[in-house]
């Protein structure tokens, strides 16, 4: 959550083409915000901050102006990253000014230890982790980066370079990462929960099969942004959705309503869906079909009316086919604002860890 402050960082990089350097800055964050361009500089303007980029003879000059320590760390790390991305072999000698300037942890990293896990449903696994700040994690997001370190070894987390980058650990170091919900939290006791769908022996499934009191995890987050405020919501998801269906569900006033649609193997992987507001929920059940294989939810979207009046505001969250089937629809037929649906690929048949979280 940003504080009510502004930092600041700024620096000079030497480069043989800064013009180009700066179109293809430009033409990259675009699609993340919102660029200004004047003859010699630009303006990129986003949810972490703003960077002002000034052509000088044979350098590029950068100021960044943000929030909260952890946005500016997203701005200088990302500007970092494309900065040698586009540099085209060109070595790139980064030296921050201002602001966190020597800080070597990533500001939104948590070491989490594990107090206890237990099944809520056949397929569904809850891990339950202790954590010193559990207030860091209740805006800002629902999902977290889990940074799974390899079994038997004492985890290397990852750390900052003097140029703001992440270094990770590698060889036999390396972290498996997964994005997962932190499905509730509880500050009483310093605890979060997780809920983990165990589908396979993939790196996720087993770390919460296997996870026992005093494994250690890292978390990286919150990301993904608040709950966007409406009158009306459509929430919908498969069982990777659901822990985050029911937080959301959990979170609104009495005012509110809410259509959910979820879709689950079978009944046996129902859950109880708690809410203040007036929810109507509908399970569809897979009764065999593999996930991620069936039409199930994009169907379901097609068939729910949107409120004439009020505000609407659509969440999904399930496989990417499906993903991309209800965005369409929701784009195309339904001429839904952008700013009126969150739709993500939450995973990918037969691929590891998708990273489409949608719009
Ligand atoms: C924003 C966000 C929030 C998420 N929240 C949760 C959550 O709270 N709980 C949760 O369980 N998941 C959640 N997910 C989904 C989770 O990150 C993926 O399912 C992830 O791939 C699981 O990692 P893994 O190591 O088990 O499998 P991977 O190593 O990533 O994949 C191995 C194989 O398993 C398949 N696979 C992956 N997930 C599933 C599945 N659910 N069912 C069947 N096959 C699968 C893949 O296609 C691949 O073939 C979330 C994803 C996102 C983007």
């Amino acid at each position: 959550m940003p504080d009510d402050i502004t930092l600041h960082a700024s620096t000079r990089v030497a480069l043989t083409d800064p013009a180009g350097m700066l179109d293809r800055l430009c033409d990259h964050f675009v699609d993340h915000g919102t660029v200004t361009r004047e003859v010699g500089n630009a303006r990129l303007d986003g949810t972490f901050g703003a960077v002002q980029l000034t052509l000088e003879a044979n350098a590029l000059a950068i100021a960044v102006t943000s929030p909260s320590e952890s946005y500016l760390f997203v701005v200088k790390s990302s500007i970092a990253e494309h900065l040698v991305e586009f540099a085209d072999g060109e070595s790139i000698a980064l030296h921050w000014q201002g602001d966190a300037v020597g800080e070597t942890r990533i500001p939104y990293f948590r070491e989490v230890v594990v107090r206890g896990a237990r099944d809520i449903t056949p397929a569904m696994r809850r891990v339950t982790v202790a954590c010193d700040d559990p207030g860091h994690f209740t805006s800002g997001g629902l999902h977290v980066r889990v940074l799974i370190p390899p079994r038997g070894r004492e985890p290397v987390w990852p750390s900052v370079g003097p140029d703001s980058r992440v270094i990770w650990p590698d060889g036999e170091d390396a972290l498996a990462k997964r994005t997962y919900t932190i499905r509730a939290i509880d500050h009483a006791r310093g605890e979060l929960d997780i809920d983990v769908v165990l589908h396979d022996d993939s790196p996720g499934s087993l770390w919460a099969r296997e996870a026992k009191a005093g494994d250690r995890v890292g978390l990286l987050g919150p990301g993904g942004g608040d709950v966007i405020s409406a009158d009306w919501y459509l929430l919908c998801g498969d069982e990777t959705a659901l822990p985050a269906i029911a937080r959301i569900a959990e979170s609104l006033p009495s005012s509110a309503r809410a259509s959910i649609v979820i879709e689950v193997a079978d009944a046996a992987e129902r859950q109880e869906i708690a809410s203040d507001a007036s929810i109507q929920v509908t399970w569809l059940h897979r009764d065999g079909a593999p996930a991620g294989s069936t039409d199930l939810l994009p169907q379901a979207v097609r068939s729910i009316a949107l409120p004439e009046q009020g505000s609407p505001f659509v969440f999904a969250g399930c496989e990417q086919a499906a993903a991309r089937a209800i965005r369409k629809h929701l784009r195309g037929e339904r001429q839904l604002p952008k700013d009126r649906h969150l739709v993500a690929a939450y995973w990918r048949r037969g691929h590891a860890d998708v990273h489409d979280h949608g719009e």
